[in-house]
Order: structure tokens, then C-alpha cells, then sequence
């Protein structure tokens, strides 16, 4: 657990804007290396198809761990409401998720379920999808990825409780010949109530797993 709150706390103390700890590379450094990249997997970096893919590259790679950019308190910020008497369990189920594994730097992708029981504070709903990006938009693996978003939750709404699950398929299984392709991923997280009341930590599975009225 200490570890959690260890990637949480360098996510919460960082400004909100800014990519940390870059080491002062520069948007050509990062361009010349894929260039090289290409050239050390036998590739002509200078034919056609190949000319800007290094920029294009850098580009996506940019985009795709935008999250280091993001955190916790801005997404949500002037999204969190009183709710006096709320205690019912929130969830939003089935929030779609992309993330690069960090062994391989390949896709993992799947869905994530979110849910809370109140404790005087409710979040706007759609904060929860972006509270996922945060943490899904960089170099992840599945079970850290689970516990940040859930201790991310635990500490801005300080709940009742907080669950997350994700099912996702990791590409780097699916690609390269792992036996069970198609085998999904299950990870879970829990605080408060969903781990110590009985009645909450039956109602949370069967809510994110009952059978789905559209794949
Ligand atoms: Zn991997």
C-alpha cells in the first residue's frame, strides 16, 4: 500500500501542467531516435512511406502518455458537490480504456468500472472517465494502473469506499505468440467499505459484471 500512496503523492505534489523529468531531450532528439530505430530494424528511413514517421511517432508517443501532464485535482476540480444523506453506491461501469504496457510499449486496452459510496461529497460523473486517462495515459501496468485510480478517488472524495475494477486485453500477450490470446486481464481495487462490509463487496462485482444489454 505504501507503494501506492508513494506513485499517488509524486502524481499530487506535481503541477498541474508539464511533463516531468524529460532529462532536456528536445522534440529532434526524440525524432533522431526513432529514425534510428528504424534503421536498427533493417528499415530505409529515408524511403517514402518512412520519411515522417519518426515525427508522427513522437507525436502519438506525446499524445498517447499525455497523462504525465494531467493530474488528479485539475480533472476534478469545481466538479465535486455536497450531497448531504447521499450513501448509495455511484458507478459508472464499461469506461473505455487505453493504456501502453510498460514492459513492451505496446497496447493494453479494455474497460474500467468505477464506483463509490459517498461520504458528504459526490463527484460529477464525467470526472470519473477523465480520472481514468490520468492515470491509463502512461506507461502503465494493469494492477498499478487499478490502485492509482482508485487511491486517486480515496483521496480527492474521501468516500465511504471506493471500488475499481479493469478487464483489459494486453497486446504484447495477444501479439507475440503468448498462448491464451484472447484472455483477458481482471484486476480489482478496494477501500473503505468494499473491502470491510460484507453487503457492499457483494453488490460491487455483481453491478460490474451483470451481463450487458450491448457487448
Ligand atoms: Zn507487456
Amino acid at each position: 500500500m505504501s507503494q501506492d500512496m508513494q506513485f499517488l503523492g509524486d502524481t499530487m505534489g506535481s503541477p498541474p501542467h508539464g511533463r516531468p523529468e524529460t532529462n532536456g531531450g528536445t522534440d529532434e532528439e526524440f525524432r533522431g531516435l526513432i529514425r534510428r530505430q528504424l534503421e536498427l530494424l533493417g528499415e530505409d528511413p529515408d524511403r517514402e512511406g518512412l520519411k515522417r514517421t519518426p515525427q508522427r511517432v513522437a507525436t502519438a508517443l506525446a499524445w498517447l502518455t499525455r497523462g504525465y501532464e494531467m493530474d488528479v485535482a485539475h480533472v476534478v476540480n469545481g466538479a465535486l458537490f455536497d450531497a448531504e444523506g447521499a450513501t448509495n453506491m455511484v458507478m459508472v461501469r464499461d469506461i473505455e480504456l487505453y493504456s501502453l504496457c510498460e514492459h513492451h510499449m505496446l497496447p493494453f486496452y479494455g474497460r474500467a468500472h468505477v464506483a463509490y459510496i459517498p461520504n458528504g461529497k459526490i463527484v460529477g460523473l464525467s470526472k470519473l472517465p477523465r480520472l481514468v486517462e490520468v492515470y491509463a495515459r502512461r506507461l502503465q501496468v494493469q494492477e498499478r494502473l487499478t490502485e492509482q485510480i482508485a487511491s486517486a478517488l480515496d483521496e480527492v472524495l474521501q468516500p465511504m469506499g471506493v471500488g475499481v475494477v479493469i478487464e483489459a486485453y494486453h497486446l504484447c500477450m495477444m501479439m507475440r505468440g503468448v498462448e491464451k490470446q484472447n484472455s483477458k486481464t481482471i484486476t480489482s481495487a478496494v477501500r473503505g467499505l468494499f473491502r470491510s462490509d460484507q453487503r457492499t463487496r457483494e453488490e460491487f462485482p455483481t453491478l460490474a459484471y451483470s451481463s450487458r444489454a450491448t457487448g
